[in-house]
């Protein structure tokens, strides 16, 4: 069975994080179920939708619906879309708002796979970047998947923080290894202008993250992680094998899914397209959200297949690299490689720990 995705997006988080530039709608409890209700009604009017092998529950902040009602969205859901047996069914869920009864009532509905945004295990970290749970409580969310009955529980860490040192990341990193979660993901600060990071950074109130503090804390991640029962498996994942993201990687792979909420994105038939971002267009009309689309050409769409590829750590296939460009890419990867950015074994290309963090780069030189 070919792969599609089902992404729906939960926008309602407790507080804002000030480098969250995501679609979010803080507090508003009393629009939680006529968002819910909503979705439904996006999820009903989609057409010749194919069987789902994986349904993302993504935020903004999923667990901040009550227990009762992220139930009844998760089990609405599956009652009109098609899923197939086993598909994977996550929920992202941020650890002020886990509880034992909520994950019990998430797996009850189908859930199998939760994603918990514990970000650091530093105190100082955790001030820094807004948010507003303890370590102990990212610890103690892990501990409610499992009780649960959850048997895939991935933890999200950002490093470069404002302040962090080498030694809190360490820690960090430790201590998301010491909860055995089956998948941890580790991205570097980045900063955008329209969040409240970005409008410090442009006022000259705060720095940008600076590159070599970013590099030295990923290769940290790298050493730590890779290995001790973790496949490293894109450029910033890792898994125990056979619990890498099947969602993301249909992202990675230039796959087809469905995004349903504000801001989601959908792709299929070579078409993108994303829905408002605007919380009362989205309720006034869930089935005529679209806010605008994008059709890549041949050159375009091949290109994107390369950059999205080069995060895969398994690689790229030169001779499909060149059949997909229309041009050998080989005296560009043989460049590449004399300067430490890949490795190339016969066909294959794969990024080294420097190329990975410097791959916009490397892709520009193979383009
Ligand atoms: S919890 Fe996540 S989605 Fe919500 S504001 Fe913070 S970073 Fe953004």
């Amino acid at each position: 069975m070919s792969r599609f995705g089902v992404y729906v997006h939960v926008p309602f988080c407790s507080s804002l994080c000030p480098y969250c530039d995501f679609a979010v709608v803080v507090g508003r409890g009393d629009m939680h179920e006529r968002y819910c209700d909503a979705l439904i009604d996006e999820a009903r009017a989609q057409r010749d939708i194919p069987v789902a092998t994986s349904l993302f529950i993504g935020g903004g902040t999923p667990t901040a619906l009550s227990p009762p009602l992220l139930r009844d969205l998760i089990e609405r859901l599956r009652a009109v879309l098609p899923l197939a047996d086993g598909a994977e069914v996550t929920v992202e869920a941020n650890p002020e708002s886990v509880t034992a009864t909520g994950l019990r009532e998430a797996a009850e509905a189908g859930v199998n796979r939760v994603s918990i945004g514990a970000q650091s295990f530093a105190p100082q970290v955790l001030r820094a970047l807004g948010r507003t749970h303890s370590a102990e409580q990212a610890a103690n969310a892990v501990a409610a998947a499992r009780a649960a009955g959850i048997g895939n529980v991935s933890l999200d860490l950002i490093y470069g923080s404002p302040g962090e040192t080498m030694e809190e990341w360490t820690t960090s990193v430790r201590r998301a290894l010491e909860e055995g979660p089956d998948h941890i993901s580790a991205y570097g600060l980045t900063i955008e202008a329209a969040t409240p990071f970005g409008k410090a950074v442009a006022r000259g109130a705060m720095d940008e993250p600076d590159q070599d503090d970013l590099a030295a804390k990923y290769e940290i991640a790298c050493a730590m992680l890779d290995g001790d029962g973790y496949r490293h498996y894109e450029i910033s994942n890792w898994a125990r094998p056979g619990f890498e993201s099947r969602h993301n990687i249909l992202y990675w792979t230039q796959g087809e899914y469905a995004g349903l909420g504000i801001a989601a994105h959908s792709h299929r038939d070579g078409v993108r397209w994303w829905n408002t971002r605007a919380l009362g267009r989205y309720l006034e009309d869930p089935t005529n959200a679209r806010d605008g689309s994008d059709a890549l050409d041949d050159r375009e769409r091949a290109e994107e297949w390369l950059s999205l590829r080069m995060r895969l750590i398994d690689g790229v296939s030169l001779d499909e690299a060149a059949a997909r460009l229309g041009r050998d890419v080989r005296l560009a990867a043989e460049a590449c490689e004399a300067a430490g950015l890949i490795t190339l074994e016969g066909d294959l290309l794969r990024l080294t720990t420097r190329g990975m963090l410097l791959e916009n780069d490397v892709t520009l030189r193979l383009l």
